[in-house]
């Protein structure tokens, strides 16, 4: 808010006094209105300009500030200061679901956004990630038209089940996100009770030059728990703030979720001969091959004053990694360290990280410049690099410190498989093996649910995608969908825009 050491009223943008903010200027009192009313000019213009684009995807979401603490030591794997041993760095967290417009409900079934930004000394540390470790697709040449198919149809701008069905079962590598979605954590109780995934391998690097690979883990505190279908359609009705509600609530009455960070490692020399291919964003890395290593725990404990210029201008990116921490070759990772920052200056424009939310903690100096609304600028220093008036400039000549060997000819290809890669076992793994009994009869009716509307030749594919994932969960449901059994079950009906991506 501007200051004003007398004026104590409303004000124009320019800081002087405003006559009214009740009373348009007109000729006499039942009048025509005057263009020079300098005050409702400004006013109905501001109005008109309000919205900016929302983002596409994950355009619903709040979040909190909070605090990250190191309470265990990483250093043999990290030299990143915010990693150390006692470190605490502030940050802020946003929550989100993927398909649904600015406006839609929380409690669609759908993956969860899940985006940390950490303030640290040496610049953003941003982890952009969701509630599930795995995504639908493994190159980032087919997430715009995955998007497009969890949206709404050309014609009718409905959401259409046998679009997302048809897209689904001609990418089969969707299968294990897929049958993650349709399970019990398709519907999380809240954001508090859900667990964060990077679900990209990352790259850790320690003081001597050393690498790992790392999968980052965000572990609730307060444990994961979920919601019914017949509950979630009811919510959408009655209350489709309702997770932004519960965690802005939350925070307000001092109950302050928090999160322990745990971590995988896996050396770098390891990653040629895993049994998976440790960078496909369609696998996790198994457990017993690499157990979760405590770091830390975030607490969020301040509610945004200003959802709009804290929550919605906040821009996060997986580009943002600091000393110590890198990407790895996982192709959708690498896609979107382009698209993200990219979409944010489609979306906030060319200076989005000059705004507070945005704005690291440490000093800038980016021979970046100009554009749209800059607000930080380098003075009268040199703008060039080299320059020979003291204005210092990076100039590192050498194998990159967070870098990876390739070679090979330019190629559009799939990944190199490795032994145990397909597009289905870990799904299965996942539906026979993590899975209760009573969960695989809940995913039996999402699923059944989620067919309204599914006609052939897509009906028939989502049975033998089914099928391949767990021959008996494929014959249930089948025989379900055929029995009519499915009953319409509430909260799968994507005719109804109940089923998200
Ligand atoms: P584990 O038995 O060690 O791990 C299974 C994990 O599944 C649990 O730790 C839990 O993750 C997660 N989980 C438990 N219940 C559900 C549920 N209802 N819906 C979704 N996830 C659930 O085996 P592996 O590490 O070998 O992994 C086996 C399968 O487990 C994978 O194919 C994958 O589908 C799933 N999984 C694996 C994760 C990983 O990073 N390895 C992470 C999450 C799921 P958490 O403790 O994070 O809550």
């Amino acid at each position: 808010m501007t200051e004003h050491s007398t004026y104590s009223g409303g004000t124009h943008e320019s800081g002087a006094p405003r006559e009214s903010d009740s009373h348009s200027l007109s000729l006499g009192s039942n009048g025509p209105l005057m263009l020079h009313d300098v005050a409702l000019v400004e006013k109905l213009a501001r109005f008109d300009r309000e919205r900016i684009p929302e983002r596409s995807p994950h355009a619903k979401g709040s979040g909190a500030f909070g605090e990250f603490v190191v309470t265990e030591d990483v250093s043999r794997f990290t030299k990143a200061s915010f990693l150390q041993p006692g470190a605490k760095t502030r940050m802020l967290a946003r929550f989100s679901t993927v398909a649904g417009e600015l406006g839609s409900p929380d409690t669609w079934r759908d993956v969860r956004g899940f985006a940390l930004k950490f303030y640290t000394d040496e610049g953003n540390f941003d982890m952009v990630g969701n509630n599930t470790p795995i995504f639908f697709v493994r190159d980032p040449m087919k997430f715009p038209d995955f998007i497009h198919s969890q949206k709404r149809t050309p014609d009718s701008g409905l959401r259409s089940g046998n679009m997302q069905w048809d897209f689904w079962t001609l990418s089969p590598e969707s299968a294990h996100q897929v049958a993650y979605l349709m399970g019990p954590r398709g519907l999380p109780r809240s954001w508090r009770e859900m667990n964060g995934y990077s679900s990209h391998a990352y790259m850790w690097v320690n003081e001597e030059g050393e690498k790992f690979w790392v999968m980052y883990h965000f572990l609730s505190d307060q444990g994961v728990h979920n919601m019914s279908n017949e509950d979630a359609t009811t919510l959408a009705g009655v209350d489709g703030d309702f997770h932004r509600r519960d965690l802005f609530d939350a925070i307000e009455n001092e109950e302050f979720p928090s999160w322990r960070l745990e971590v995988q490692i896996m050396p770098y020399e390891e990653a040629k001969d895993y049994r998976f291919n440790p960078f496909d964003l369609t696998k996790t890395w198994s457990k017993k091959d690499y157990p979760r290593i405590p770091v830390g725990r975030f607490t969020l404990n301040e509610n945004p004053t200003n959802h709009y210029a804290e929550i919605e201008q906040a821009a996060f990116s997986p580009s943002n990694t600091v000393p110590g921490t890198g990407l790895s070759p996982d192709k959708m990772l690498l896609g979107r360290v382009f698209s993200y920052p990219d979409a944010q200056r489609n979306r906030l424009g060319t200076n989005f990280s000059q705004l507070p939310v945005n704005a690291p903690k440490s000093k800038v100096n980016s021979y970046d410049k100009e554009g749209a609304m800059q607000f930080h600028h380098s003075g009268n220093a040199p703008v060039y690099a080299p320059n020979s008036y003291g204005r210092p400039y990076a100039d590192q000549q050498s194998v990159s410190d967070s870098g990876w060997e390739a070679d090979g000819s330019l190629v559009r290809a799939a990944y190199t498989l490795h032994p145990e890669d397909d597009d289905f076992g870990q799904a299965h793994t996942l539906v026979r093996e993590v899975y209760t009994e009573e969960e695989r009869q809940g995913l039996v009716q999402t699923v059944v649910g989620s067919l309204t509307g599914v006609v052939e030749p897509v009906l028939s594919r989502v049975f033998a995608y089914w099928t391949k994932i767990d021959a008996e969960v494929g014959a249930h449901i089948e025989h379900a969908y055929y029995m009519g059994l499915d009953e319409q079950v509430p909260g799968n009906d994507p005719q109804d825009d109940e089923i998200a991506s």
